[in-house]
């Protein structure tokens, strides 16, 4: 039998509430209106594709931003939702909304000048959802199209985890007067999407994966990297956990302004709650004449909440940091066996200090 990774993956997407969730998470959707909405030399008069409209907003802010045509992929039943929503607003003419996978539908045209989509899961590639976008991409975006978002990468930082560790370990050797620690376990197996205190985070950031949308190739994404976490504390801390988090960058320019360095920080943007109604008065006035206008926006703990959250990597065996040591260690991440919108993660760490006591290192395993 074949397997299927793909019926329960669409099902989800049929359901209301995901689509209600990722459309009140201003951070995410603002981002891209102020985006699309301020760049009108790259979607006046463009071809655009929507790989997963849900809904259809993103092709709807490619039509009001003057694109020519938005061709709307949606593989999910949603797909009749989003030809309806753009009926109501007037874009029937405009966007065409194709029901299929994006692998395998055809398009009236041989190519698309932008590349619009919102595939980022939890740890930005749970779903799998990128390989559908990179195959668009060899498929129909033209040589010098643009993809949006252009960047995006995975961090990773050492947090207390006093919080997790209260609320998914200590809680359960005392139920109602019962021991219920048997039930921990999972605990410690898994990635937990959870919203963590930038307080938590005791060390530096490091990048385990930068994802170029231009050049990246399906492959590159299961992936091993080492880190290094300096202490940030001036005390000995705790360590109950690593930490992810991501970021997304948006340039207006193909191939170009590529952030290649930690030090060029993403913007935490200050962003009314009720900006979904009114995104256009959000526009950003960065950009320099003729440049066009750069989004960014991180899902990490110093920025406003996001859907996504972040994951927490509980350690069975606790981190004792020392203000003048640092982690060194291995992230591993690759597609599950069993499911490839699944993760396989392994975190491999010690803790280097000034005397260079270097030790073996821990393994731990997760499924995210
Ligand atoms: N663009 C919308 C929805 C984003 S969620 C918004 O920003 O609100 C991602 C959507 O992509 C889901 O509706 C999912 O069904 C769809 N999708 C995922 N993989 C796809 C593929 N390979 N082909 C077509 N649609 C896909």
């Amino acid at each position: 039998v074949e397997r299927d990774d793909d019926t329960h993956y669409f099902h989800s997407y049929e359901e209301n509430d995901i689509h209600e969730i990722m459309l009140k998470d201003t951070v995410r959707t603002v981002s891209y209106a102020r985006f699309i909405l301020s760049n009108p030399q790259v979607f006046k008069d463009a071809i655009v594709m929507d790989v997963g409209c849900g809904t259809g907003i993103l092709s709807m802010l490619a039509a009001k931003a003057g694109a020519k045509h938005v061709y709307a992929i949606e593989a999910s039943g949603l797909a009749v939702k989003a030809r309806a929503n753009i009926k109501k607003n007037g874009f029937e003419n405009i966007i065409t909304v194709i029901q299929g996978k994006v692998e395998d539908i055809q398009l009236p045209v041989k190519e698309v000048d932008v590349i619009v989509s919102e595939w980022m899961g939890y740890m930005l590639l749970y779903e799998s959802m990128l390989d559908s976008v990179l195959v668009a991409r060899d498929r129909f975006l033209s040589a010098s199209g643009l993809m949006a978002p252009s960047q995006t990468r995975l961090v990773i930082s050492a947090i207390t985890g006093d919080r997790t560790w209260k609320e998914r370990i200590s809680f359960w050797p005392s139920v109602y007067g019962f021991d219920l620690s048997e039930m921990q376990l999972p605990a410690f197996e898994e990635g937990l999407t959870e919203v963590v205190d930038r307080d938590e985070v005791v060390t530096s950031e490091a990048v385990v994966r930068d994802i170029n949308s231009h050049n990246a190739t399906i492959k590159s994404l299961d992936f091993h990297s080492s880190f290094t976490l300096s202490s940030t504390s001036s005390s000995e801390v705790q360590i109950k956990a690593f930490l992810t988090h991501f970021d997304t960058f948006f340039s207006p320019i193909s191939g170009g302004a590529f952030h290649t360095s930690l030090d060029e920080d993403v913007e935490i943007l200050p962003f009314r709650d009720d900006e979904y109604e009114h995104p256009v008065q959000s526009l950003s006035s960065k950009g320099k004449e003729g440049e066009g206008v750069k989004v960014s926006f991180t899902t990490g703990p110093r920025g406003k909440y996001t859907h996504w959250k972040q994951v927490v990597f509980l350690l069975r065996k606790h981190i004792t940091l020392r203000s003048n040591e640092k982690i060194e260690g291995r992230f591993y991440c690759r597609k599950s066996e069993n499911n490839s919108r699944e993760l396989d993660v392994e975190i491999h760490y010690r803790v280097v200090g000034e005397k260079e006591k270097e030790g073996s290192y821990e393994v731990q395993c997760y499924k995210v």
